[in-house]
């Protein structure tokens, strides 16, 4: 039997795509399908297409195989969110850039970041962790430190995204400049940065956040040497049809252009989402039906966290031949005890499906396997590489053409 960890670096042959793999091993554990080539087209899309720096948001998937085809496809600054985000990407990747963006770590994170790892640029969201930086990053010789970049976290609104992180993080705007004028007197370069929350359906979000931007700007009137708009960048799930990244990427350019920031000013974002969530899919056994629910070997607390805790909708198909009865709706039960481990979906898939037949679950790539669990002895996973096409792609070039789109609620 197949036994092995996420992580296992088992060197098997890349299979032609998920059939081809359960004919050769039927697998009675689940089977994460990873796509490289995927991956490295996402990422090769964001470094040519987006008009500035693209930070990869390691959370979203922090395996070590992604952030080296990630790295290879121009990918070189990761926005890393914990100490252990940072000796894992620097161990990954010796030249990366880090980038520590979580607005409140712990005195020791940041003096590990600073002094053993490089790290040159954080994100903070008070006036409390400004002086945790400052002090942390200090010589020995008690000099302070001349190399900072400090990005002051703005809150901004998540209405416009289908998960918000607006409540948690983020300087309100009325208090935002005070907080510019004195992080100005601790850095090399300044940044404002805000995250829109996840999956943002519309480029609008972005614009409304660089609205806000703007009005802290000019309120602080302090020189701002960087622009980041976080991440937040759509995948493509069923019934979340996002318009084309170029109208992300244009609209998002055209306001930051108008800002009244240094002509050097560099513009970043912060990618999870949309450089990994095409990267892996998932092969599970359905063990029992009951009704229109399918008892599967993979669940919450597997790599199908978000699809049992914020009802994530993702794409299914089956992969027997021999089914002919028209899709039906399915919910998933996991393999745990819990009841929580229970997926609602609706999963579209033959009416006739059965113990024992094989699914294949896509877009997992994202937020997926990063949340695996071993909870009640499940989890192990066997890994293997497939060829084809991820069950969905918003990089294949065959979406509709952006201005023809009726999907563009964007470019007005
Ligand atoms: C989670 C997170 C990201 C990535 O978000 P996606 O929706 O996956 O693109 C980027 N920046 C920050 C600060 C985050 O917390």
């Amino acid at each position: 039997m197949l036994n092995f960890s996420v992580w296992g670096s088992l060197e098997l042959h890349a299979f032609p795509d998920a059939k081809a793999v359960i004919r050769e091993l039927a697998p009675d554990e689940p089977v994460l399908l990873l796509r490289p080539q995927a991956a490295a087209r996402a990422a090769s899309f964001f470094a040519k297409g987006f008009p500035g720096k693209s930070l990869y948001a390691v959370k979203a998937n922090p395996s070590p195989d992604l952030l080296r085809v990630l790295w290879d496809s121009g990918i070189t600054h990761y926005d890393v969110a914990s100490i252990a985000e940072v000796r894992l990407v620097r161990q990954t990747l010796p030249d990366a850039v880090l980038c520590f963006m979580h607005p409140i770590k712990t005195r020791s994170a940041i003096r590990e970041a600073y002094h053993q790892h490089g790290v040159r640029i954080f994100s903070l969201d008070t006036e409390e962790e400004l002086a945790k930086i400052v002090e942390q990053t200090r010589s020995d010789a008690g000099v302070d430190a001349a190399d900072l970049s400090l990005l002051v976290r703005l809150r901004v609104s998540s209405e416009y995204s289908e998960l918000s992180l607006a409540a948690k993080f983020g300087v309100d705007l009325a208090d935002a400049a005070p907080l510019l004028q004195a992080v100005r007197q601790h850095c090399d370069a300044l940044g404002v940065c805000f995250h829109v929350g996840s999956q943002a359906m519309t480029p609008f979000a972005y614009v409304q956040a660089l609205e806000r931007v703007r009005a802290a700007i000019a309120e602080a009137a302090v020189t701002v040497d960087i622009v980041d708009v976080g991440g937040g960048f759509p995948s493509i799930y069923p019934g979340m049809e996002p318009p084309p990244l170029e109208d992300y990427f244009a609209l998002i350019h055209r306001h930051f252009e108008a800002l009244p920031i240094s002509y050097s000013a560099e513009l970043w974002c912060e990618p999870g989402r949309a450089l990994c969530a095409e990267y892996s899919s998932m092969i599970v056994q359905v063990e029992k039906r009951r009704g229109n629910e399918l008892y599967i070997n993979d669940g919450a607390y597997g790599s199908l966290y978000d699809a049992a805790h914020v009802g994530w909708r993702f794409p299914v198909r089956s992969l027997e031949d021999d089914l002919e009865q028209p899709d039906e709706e399915f919910a998933f039960y996991g393999p745990t005890c819990d009841d929580a481990d229970f997926m609602q979906g609706p999963f579209m898939l033959p009416g006739d499906i059965q113990a024992g037949d094989y699914i294949e679950i896509g877009m997992l790539g994202a937020y997926g396997a990063a949340m695996k669990t071993g909870f009640n002895g499940f989890g192990e996973q066997v890994v293997i590489e497939a060829q084809d096409e991820p069950m969905a792609s918003l990089y294949r070039g065959d979406r509709a053409d952006p201005r023809s789109s009726d999907n563009v609620v964007s470019l007005r």
